[in-house]
């Protein structure tokens, strides 16, 4: 049985006729008879308005706590709105809510960086999102959110929902990530320096991983720590509307240098 975990990036869930595609195309996957488990951003620029509205209101007067309550927020719509869209097409969804008793990425407690507890949280994820694929329901689960120890509501730090996206596929043992977001896929130069660069069909996830973490936007470059060799990936363009489009495939696994030493932030 093929299981794949797909994230919808802000941009590919810009608005309601946005969802609509984007739940299309995984219907069109799910009746292929492929397990699905779905990762969601907040839509558009959610987080951001979210944010300057906490902290223009408070005067800035806000605990991290307060404001990764405030700023989950974004996530905690989407998988609604998605999950019904789905529901809408004749799929079994459920949305998967940081207070939903399925949730399942347990953090540390540091507001606005969580650290995932990853035993509890792979327990969790086999233990509460493997038996809903197997009933054939597609789980719908926030990006970017946490929960602590004290079932306080934590965020993984801006662009965290790949990093949510690839720690469920590397704990559902899933075959594949796929990234859906506002680019074909990563490019052999920056397009705003170099015309008409090329469209890389692949990359290592270690220069991935150094790309993503000097600069490219594309992808949160922690997300690749938990990319093993044998879970495939791959970066596609939303306007496709098709899970099968090629974009870029990431390749090999650990996101991180083996051996290599990197000063702390
Ligand atoms: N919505 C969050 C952000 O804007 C997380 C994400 O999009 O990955 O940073
Ligand atoms: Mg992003």
């Amino acid at each position: 049985m093929r299981r794949v975990v797909v994230k919808f990036g802000g941009t590919s869930i810009g608005d309601g006729e946005l969802v609509r595609r984007a739940a299309e195309s995984v219907a069109r996957e799910y009746k292929k008879g492929t397990q699905i488990a779905v990762v969601v951003s907040a839509m558009g620029h959610t987080t951001d308005f979210l944010f300057e509205a906490a902290k223009s209101s408070t005067a800035g007067k806000i605990t991290e706590a307060e404001m990764d309550d405030i700023i989950a927020m974004g996530e905690r719509t989407s998988v609604r709105i998605f999950a019904s869209a789905l529901r809408s097409l004749g799929i079994k969804s459920e949305p998967i809510d940081v207070q939903s008793e399925e949730w399942p990425i347990i953090t540390n407690s540091s507001f606005g960086r969580a650290e995932p507890d990853m035993d509890t949280t792979r327990r969790l994820i086999r233990k509460k999102i493997l038996p809903l694929m197997d009933k054939g329901v597609v789980p719908v689960i926030c990006g970017f959110v946490g929960k602590d120890a004290n079932g306080n509501v934590t965020t993984l730090g801006r662009g965290g929902s790949d990093i949510t996206a690839f720690l469920v596929g590397k704990c559902l043992r899933a075959s594949e990530v796929i990234i859906v977001t506002d680019a074909e896929g990563v490019m052999s130069a920056d397009p705003q320096k170099v015309s008409n660069p090329d469209l890389l069909e692949e990359i290592t996830a270690e220069e991935m991983y150094d790309l993503a973490r000097y600069g490219a936007q594309i992808l949160h470059h922690r997300a690749l720590e938990h990319k093993d060799p044998e879970l495939d990936a791959k970066i596609i363009h939303f306007r496709h509307g098709n899970l099968n489009a090629k974009g870029t495939r990431i390749i090999g696994g650990g996101g991180r240098k083996v051996g290599a030493k990197l000063h702390p932030k």
